[in-house]
């Protein structure tokens, strides 16, 4: 019988796998390790992993011996059916109370699915959201778990102190039951796209509406990057905009404008359709996208189609304060926006989500990581139980330091003819939001013209419903 030593076991050496194994070693766990195609754990254990206590294994039987009880088994794998055939492979060597985590970047659905299955055969069933890409995973990711709660106090060590750590506290906690931490993940991921489009729109309106150089636009994400809007997105595109070709000339001016995507952006405007959740901004990052794949009929239509917009003429430096009014405060609808989604998505799924948790997940180790968490985190630290992020004291008065600014930015992009689909959706959100009164009773009349589908009245108490006879035909 061999020796049973390893605090943590992890199949799926590719480079996350990889270095969230470093990371454990790092912070003293013992971890064994397994891989589908048994060379690799050589290559690692002779390299990487060479001179520390990693112990490589060939076969799943001899890699789940190795395991401390209750055996902690985390999954770093292609996503999708590769995580169902390991969990079935697992099982048959697992006892009751052992725990098995999924890292991948699975679809919640299915960790639902997960969860609830190896619940019935006794097994504690982990799905955690894992962001930070490469340089996360080997120094510290923003680790979000969910799943069976019964494991989470054997894990929580592992995971707090592989997290990225921000003011001491670790960039992971508790997220809720079931499929919950992926959930979360996939907002995260949704988030991610808004704020990279805001960037860009920000970008835009400096280039082509403004007329900048290069070497100017990057001075003012340089100083973005001091104050309100401080996040590591605005950083990598203060250091993107250094970069240089040989001849001088910008490297980002010689990128193809065509972006790519791997669904996570669209997996969350899709769930927002299903429980009717306005998340425009979200939306629009993602429609951006599918917009700019269209570059041939773009070019074609660039030839075709009018501007007929102004020549900017106003002060430069007014303009730029407003485009970063613009940002912060699109910034924010798209936060309050997702926060919006998973308060739903708590009551539909039947989680208790840790709403200020999540923001305290998110402000390090992951993308989206920057100091505006923290005012998220404590906006809920004052009232647990916030409706909307929009109605917390220090929003209130971050929008309303913003608006003018913010409306001068979409007003002024939209007289120049430069798109700002996420600062203008997100000023049309605002506007929305904020009246009491929408025309949807215009809504409402003509579908009771067409379709007789009743409306109800301001006068009388909700429930009761009216039908007119429009045209006064019989
Ligand atoms: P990956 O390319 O997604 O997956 C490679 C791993 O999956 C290898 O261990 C591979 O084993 C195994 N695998 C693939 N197909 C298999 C099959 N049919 N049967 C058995 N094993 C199979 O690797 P990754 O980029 O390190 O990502 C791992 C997971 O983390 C994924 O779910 C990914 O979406 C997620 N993730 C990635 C990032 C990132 O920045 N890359 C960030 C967060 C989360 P072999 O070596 O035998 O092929």
């Amino acid at each position: 019988v061999m020796e049973k030593k390893a605090d943590i076991g992890l199949v799926g050496l590719a480079v996350m796998g990889q270095n969230l194994v470093l990371n454990m070693n790092d912070k003293g766990f013992t971890v064994a390790v397994y891989n589908r195609t048994t060379s690799k754990v050589d290559e690692f254990i002779n390299g990487p992993a060479k001179d520390t206590n990693i112990i490589g294994c060939h076969d799943l039987k001899s890699f789940v011996e190795t395991l401390k009880a209750p055996r902690r088994v985390m999954l770093m794998v292609k996503a999708g059916p590769v995580v169902d055939q390991f969990i079935e492979q697992l099982v048959p060597y697992l006892d009751k109370g052992d725990i098995i985590i999924d890292g991948g970047n699975s679809l919640f659905n299915d960790s639902d699915r997960r969860t609830h299955e190896l619940h019935k055969k006794g097994i504690l069933f982990i799905g955690s959201g894992v962001s930070g890409g490469e340089e996360g995973a080997r120094f510290g990711p923003s680790l979000m778990p969910g799943g069976n709660n019964a494991a989470w106090p054997a894990i929580k060590p592992i995971f707090q102190s592989i997290a990225a750590q921000v003011d001491g506290e670790p960039c992971c906690d508790w997220v809720g039951n079931d499929g919950a931490g992926h959930y979360v993940k996939m907002v995260h991921n949704g988030i991610e796209y808004g704020d990279m489009q805001l960037i860009c729109e920000a970008y835009q309106m400096m280039r082509e509406g403004l007329g900048m150089s290069g070497d100017e636009i990057q001075q003012v994400f340089a100083e973005w990057n001091t104050g309100v809007l401080d996040s590591y997105l605005i950083e990598i595109t203060r250091d993107i905009l250094t970069v240089k070709e040989p001849d001088g000339s910008l490297l980002i001016d010689h990128i193809l404008d065509t972006a790519g995507q791997k669904g996570t952006g669209k997996w969350t405007g899709m769930n927002a359709l299903d429980l009717g959740i306005p998340l425009t901004l979200i939306g629009e990052a993602v429609f951006a996208r599918c917009l700019s794949a269209q570059k041939e009929e773009r070019v074609a239509a660039s030839e075709k189609l009018p501007a007929l917009a102004a020549k900017f003429e106003g002060d430069t430096q007014e303009m730029v304060d407003a485009i970063r009014d613009a940002l912060y405060a699109s910034k924010i609808i798209s936060y309050a926006q997702g926060y919006m989604l998973m308060r739903e998505a708590a009551a539909t799924y039947g989680w208790e989500l840790n709403y200020g948790g999540i923001a305290l997940m998110w402000r390090g180790g992951c993308i989206i990581r920057s100091r505006f968490l923290s005012n998220i985190r404590d906006a809920f630290d004052r009232d647990p139980s916030l409706q909307n992020l929009l109605m917390d004291d220090f929003f209130i008065n971050a929008i309303t330091e913003a608006l003018p600014g913010w409306r001068k930015a979409v007003g002024t992009a939209i007289s120049l003819g430069v798109p700002v689909p996420s600062f203008s959706s997100a000023l049309s959100f605002y506007d929305g939001y904020r009246s009491a009164r929408l025309p949807a009773n215009l809504l409402q009349a003509q579908r009771d013209y067409f379709g007789a589908h009743t409306y109800e009245r301001l006068d009388k108490p909700r429930g009761e419903f009216f039908h007119t006879n429009w045209t006064g035909r019989g």
